[in-house]
């Protein structure tokens, strides 16, 4: 739960390629996809950002309970109309003395109806625009924070995940993670880790997946031959094979860059957009090699896909990383 942390925080103070190589495979030998996720989202968009922005105090009363794993984290910043344009969130934060008073709504939070902390993003300056957000470090009992009803979804069902509400949340001025205006660089900061680290399990999903299909290609004979006899089969599982190979090395790339502190925003993007489409591409390759198999639930082979879908949807959107890559391309 603290892999990349330092030790005296309670984690392991491994590199960010190394950080992802754990990940990979977590998601190679841990078929719960939703468990390694609400893990990763608790790791990367929570005790990270704590790690980067937090005082002494703060980093001395959060980070060794949430890398021990007694506590758990969210990250709570997506709401009704701020979801790819998440810096246009409407949630506001007023000081008032020596507190802030937060109201609000989030949409989806992640890890919500179990998190003992929340980093919650809001307003603090309404007419500073970027840098009119700031950060709080939110726990579960104060007073005018609530969890709202956990959403059932179409994969990752071992992730739960819910809509938080901040009704006159009072919430002293200690509770700022950063400085005051800094919330959207550390929002940024935190999707980075995301995009990598988090997206390195499905690296693991994929190689996992594509050692299964192979030998059930191997295995499965129709018209008196295995399946993967046809080139119609072993040219899709070539394809798999591709496809997790590039996006492998696109990720490794990426977290080289950021262990060596350069700046990586486009081959983040890169490496999370071509993981979660290969991620979701793999699950319907294998479905459909696997025929009806694939496609009965008991089988649990089109968990893979379902939980490969949203992939293409949380930490930015493909769509999102498009307009990354281009504007890094000067468009
Ligand atoms: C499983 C899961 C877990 C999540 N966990 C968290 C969490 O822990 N904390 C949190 O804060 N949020 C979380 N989210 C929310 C997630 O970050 C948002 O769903 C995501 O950013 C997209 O926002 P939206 O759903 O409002 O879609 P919208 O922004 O409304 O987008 C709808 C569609 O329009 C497209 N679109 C939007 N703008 C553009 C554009 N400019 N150009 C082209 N296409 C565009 C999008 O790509 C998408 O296809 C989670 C979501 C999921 C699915």
């Amino acid at each position: 739960m603290g892999l990349p942390v330092p030790e005296r925080h309670g984690g392991l103070g491994l590199d960010t390629l190394t950080t992802a190589r754990v990940m990979e495979a977590l998601g190679r030998g841990c078929v719960d996809t939703g468990l390694v996720f609400s893990a990763g989202a608790h790791l990367f968009a929570c005790v990270m950002p704590i790690l980067e922005a937090g005082d002494d105090r703060q980093k001395t009363q959060y980070l060794p309970r949430l890398c021990s794993g007694e506590w758990v984290g969210a990250n709570a910043i997506s709401e009704p109309e701020a979801g790819s344009d998440v810096f246009a969130l409407k949630t506001r934060a007023v000081r008032d003395g020596d507190s802030y008073v937060l109201d609000g709504g989030k949409s989806y939070v992640t890890n919500g109806p179990d998190a003992d902390v929340f980093l919650v993003y809001a307003v603090t300056h309404p007419t500073s625009g970027y840098l009119g957000l700031s950060a709080f470090l939110i726990e579960k009992k104060t007073p005018g924070l609530s969890v709202g009803r956990p959403f059932e979804k179409m994969g990752l069902s071992t992730s739960p995940i819910a809509p938080i509400y901040l009704e006159g949340c009072r919430v002293p001025a200690s509770a700022m993670l950063g400085a005051e205006g800094q919330g959207a660089p550390l929002f940024k900061r935190s999707m980075q880790w995301e995009r990598a680290c988090l997206f390195a399990a499905y690296v693991g999903v994929m190689e996992r997946v594509l050692e299964q299909t192979v030998d059930f290609a191997r295995q499965r004979k129709q018209f008196k031959r295995a399946i993967g006899k046809n080139q119609a089969i072993s040219h899709r599982l070539a394809d798999m094979k591709l496809r997790l190979e590039s996006s492998r090395l696109l990720l490794y790339r990426a977290c080289w860059l950021m262990d060596r502190g350069q700046e990586a925003s486009m081959e983040v993007s890169l490496a999370k957009l071509a993981i979660s489409e290969a991620a979701v591409q793999c699950g319907l390759d294998t479905l459909q090699i696997h025929g009806g198999m694939g496609y009965v639930t008991e089988t649990g082979i089109e968990r893979v896909l379902r939980d490969a879908i949203p992939s293409t949807i949380f930490s930015g959107t493909s769509e999102i990383q498009r307009d990354i890559i281009a504007s890094n391309l000067g468009l």
